[in-house]
């Protein structure tokens, strides 16, 4: 194998590491940004390399942007006094696509579960009842996922948050059970806010 080919094959080896893409589709997708390198291949490395250095998890909720507190958190008309608790960055990203909420968000990063040993610490749970406690917060609603552990996580949130005078509500209709936030339609997720009720 020239050196050439060999590098062609290390960036379709990458390529197939992205998640949905599997070696055949990598080598596709490699061949299609080879032919319009021009327009497409060029600006796409300039844009990754520029993100791989300013990408960061937001100081407060955990988004993912260039800053060390993400647009949302800077944002005062988001200070609603609700919080919206997600598992993971991409829930949020599909939260803001529905455009139904006005609020802030928390990013747990995960959810609890026993087999994986992943417990509260873990997680962003510490932070998240810190920032209940600080934002003079009165609703957070648990846009968790329907698998068993987004709910038992929604109901160890729950729990600690008990006595503490802040309503804890969920998002119902729309979500489909095993469902994950980040496959579902906009007007899904609308829907699933709006019906949200309390735990
Ligand atoms: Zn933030």
């Amino acid at each position: 194998m020239s050196e050439a080919t060999r590098d062609i094959e290390a960036l379709i080896e990458l390529m197939a590491r992205l998640p949905g893409l599997g070696p055949r589709s990598a080598r596709r997708a490699v061949l299609h940004l080879i032919k319009k390198r021009g327009a497409v291949m060029a600006p796409l490395a300039k844009a990754m390399a520029e993100v791989a250095t300013s990408a960061r998890e937001c100081a407060a909720c955990g988004n993912i942007g260039t800053a060390d507190i993400c647009d949302i958190c800077r944002d005062e008309r988001r200070a609603t006094g609700e919080i919206c608790v997600v598992e993971d960055v991409a829930d949020l990203w599909a939260m803001e696509r529905g455009q139904a909420f006005k609020g802030r968000y928390h990013v747990l990063g995960g959810t609890l579960s026993a087999l994986d040993a992943v417990g509260p610490e873990e997680l962003r749970i510490p932070k998240l009842l810190a920032r209940v406690r600080d934002e003079e917060i009165r609703e957070v609603i648990l846009a968790l996922n329907a698998t068993v552990d987004g709910q038992t996580t929604a109901h160890y949130i729950a729990e600690a948050l008990d006595g503490s005078g802040v309503a804890v509500t969920s998002l119902a209709q729309g979500v489909p059970i095993g469902g994950e936030l980040d496959y579902l339609d906009d007007g899904t997720i609308q829907a699933a806010l709006r019906a949200r009720k309390r735990l």
